[in-house]
């Protein structure tokens, strides 16, 4: 059984290939946060090593089940896999390498090297998955040259995964060299009914997180399991909806915390960031006439007196900003000075 949820049709692809023996030996894995890209990286990492796939595929006594579907989530590597304790297995993340927490570094690539130097241990494959592989572009060329060799000439039995938020900031190099598995959100009301029904949650409450993760399966899960992720929620909203009506000063110091911040957890500043694109997004929606479209419901009343107190052409400049900030964000420069330069674009109510 796959874990992953709401990527049906990324999962049909997978269990053809899977099938008949022919996976790509390297595959980038895009989405949003929390769509559920280390889950399926997981689920690939066990599906190529899982006893029952394998088994199937040699035609053995496992042969009578019945269509593919995913590892089999029991055996040893199975579950090994997914407690993250497999010896075949290595996930490489941004602050692996405490020296350059914003990104992943060539000692982190040189570890995967010899990591795949060597044939597989307890399973059949060795997996690699980069998670944020966008940083291995980010003002520097050697991590990202030095996979490049790996992808070139990739050693047998080995799936490397990388994982992105950004696929436009890979290098066209690399991404030619993977297959691209584009994760998308899964629609409100399946999210809705995946809560209600798998994980027993309250119908209204399933059908509120379903809506604030916007169809991010993991974004909701998360929630579940840590109320407290909702309250900081509506408190980076209501941060964000009174920075518009604040004077520069605040607006800088709220910049800077964001700055702060971003070192140890620069996922939490993009998360933020988001939170700031759907907010004036709402807005813009107001100022057209479609309400019923809103993410934030719960602020419609904040939304509209944003809404009537700005220009189009205002809120627009602003999006165009946000989106700007991200992309430097990637690319690293002064994370400070780029929030600065956002807050100074924040239409003023
Ligand atoms: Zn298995």
């Amino acid at each position: 059984m796959w874990s992953t949820i709401g990527q049906d049709r990324l999962l049909k692809q997978i269990d053809a290939g899977l099938g008949a023996g022919r996976l790509a030996h390297a595959y980038l894995l895009s989405g949003p946060p929390h769509v559920g890209k280390m889950t399926l990286a997981l689920d690939l990492a066990a599906a190529v090593n899982c006893a029952v796939v394998s088994g199937k595929q040699a035609g053995s006594m496992f042969a009578d089940l019945d269509e593919a579907d995913g590892p089999c989530g029991n055996c040893d590597p199975c579950m090994r896999i997914r407690r993250g304790v497999f010896a075949d297995l290595k996930i490489v993340e941004v602050g692996g390498d405490a020296r350059v927490a914003t990104r992943i570094s060539i000692e982190q690539v040189r570890e995967v090297e010899s990591f795949l130097s060597v044939t597989p241990v307890e399973g059949s494959w060795k997996v690699v998955i980069f998670d944020g592989a966008e940083t291995l572009a980010a003002g520097q060329s050697e991590p990202a040259n030095a996979l490049l060799k790996t992808l070139e000439e990739p050693p047998p039995q080995v799936l490397i995964l990388l994982l992105t938020t950004n696929e436009d900031a890979i290098l066209p190099t690399i991404r030619s060299r993977c297959r691209t598995l584009p994760l998308r959100p899964m629609p409100g009301d399946s999210l809705a009914e995946y809560l209600a029904s798998k994980r027993g949650t309250d119908p209204g409450m399933a059908r509120r997180l379903a809506r604030l993760a916007r169809g991010c399966p993991g974004w909701a899960i998360n929630a579940l399991d840590d109320p407290a992720l909702l309250d900081a929620h509506r408190e980076q909203l209501a941060q964000i909806s009174a920075i518009a009506s604040s004077p520069l000063d605040a607006r800088f110091n709220y910049a800077n915390s964001l700055a702060g911040s971003f070192s140890g957890d620069r996922e939490s500043v993009r998360q933020a960031l988001y939170l700031w694109e759907r907010w004036w997004r709402d807005v813009l929606l107001i100022k057209e006439g479609l309400v019923e479209h809103i993410h934030n419901d719960e602020w419609r009343e904040e939304l509209t007196a944003h809404a009537g107190a700005t220009t189009t052409a205002d809120v627009v400049i602003f999006l165009e900003s946000v989106r700007e900030t991200l992309a430097a964000l990637d690319a690293n420069v002064n994370p400070r000075l780029a929030l600065e330069c956002m807050m100074l674009a924040v239409p003023a109510i």
